[in-house]
């Protein structure tokens, strides 16, 4: 049998990274709404706790770019935080065109027929200059090479490329688009990924045949990763058997997870839901 998204469904960096480390993890997730959170306590008390801090930074942030007047007292749980945006922001952001929680979705011809969609935390362009991609990441800084690998890397720059014409008015050549990761547990450093053509053509080619890989897959054979470090933190473990892989949270595996929006949409259907099974 075929595989059936749900209706109006929008690939996510984070749904796709999901199926790129584990179809199972996938399909637990997005096709059958397998609920979460899996019970608290450690390690995942620590997730909660990052996931809450992420939350709240991005508020902040959110209001501080929007120029809402900020609270005279900053939340204690994002001090730390502040301070580092503070002594550390994003240097050279393009002033002409600014959105933050800014979300595209596009459905490009090489998609075959999925739809995708990318959050922004800050979304900069200048038509003189470029377009800059921030992302705020309340982690450490992990190796560069390990950014280069997420989805996220190759998802955000890509989507804006697809959706420029409609959002600008005008094409944008992938050389000006920049992607930025900022880390506030690194005291606001920063890791940026410069776009080309040739990453463009590349990443169009993987999204494509990665969905072509899903497409082509029966509903009833969602493989479990044969790569035991991805079940680590995954909250799936029990259903899948392995509970035994060691479970160690670290701050840095957020990007384990849905991303904050998606992961509220999860905790909404699981408190809806019937078959809260974890
Ligand atoms: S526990 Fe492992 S196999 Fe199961 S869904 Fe999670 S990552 Fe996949």
């Amino acid at each position: 049998m075929p595989v059936e998204l749900p209706p109006a469904f929008a690939f996510s960096q984070s749904s796709l990274q999901d199926f790129a480390d584990c179809p199972r993890r996938f399909q637990l997730r997005y096709l059958l709404g397998q609920a979460y959170p899996a019970p608290l306590g450690r390690p995942l008390a620590s997730l909660d706790r990052s996931l809450e801090r992420g939350e709240r930074f991005h508020r902040l942030m959110e209001r501080c770019w929007r120029g809402i007047q900020l609270p005279e007292r900053v939340d204690p749980l994002v001090a730390d935080l502040w301070q580092a945006f503070c002594a550390n922001p994003p240097p050279d952001v393009p002033q002409a065109f600014r959105r933050v929680e800014f979300s595209v979705n596009v459905k490009p011809s090489w998609a075959n027929g999925a739809r995708l969609t990318a959050k922004y935390d800050l979304l900069a362009y200048d038509p003189d200059g470029g377009a800059l991609i921030v992302d705020w990441k309340t982690a450490r800084r992990p190796p560069r090479a390990a950014l280069e690998r997420r989805l996220q890397t190759v998802l955000y720059p890509l989507l804006l490329v697809e959706a420029a014409p409609s959002l600008f008015g005008t094409a944008l050549p992938p050389e000006r688009v920049t992607l930025l990761y900022w880390f506030g547990e690194d005291g606001g450093a920063t890791e940026r990924f410069t776009y080309d053509s040739e990453s463009y053509a590349a990443d169009r080619a993987y999204i494509s045949a990665l969905l072509a890989r899903l497409n082509a897959l029966d509903a009833a054979e969602f493989p479990l990763t044969a790569d035991l470090r991805h079940c680590r933190a995954c909250q799936y473990r029990a259903l899948c058997g392995r509970e035994q892989v060691s479970g160690t949270f670290e701050p840095e595996d957020t990007d384990l997870f849905p991303d904050l929006d998606e992961l509220r949409e999860l905790i909404a259907a699981a408190a809806a839901s019937d078959d809260f099974v974890l």
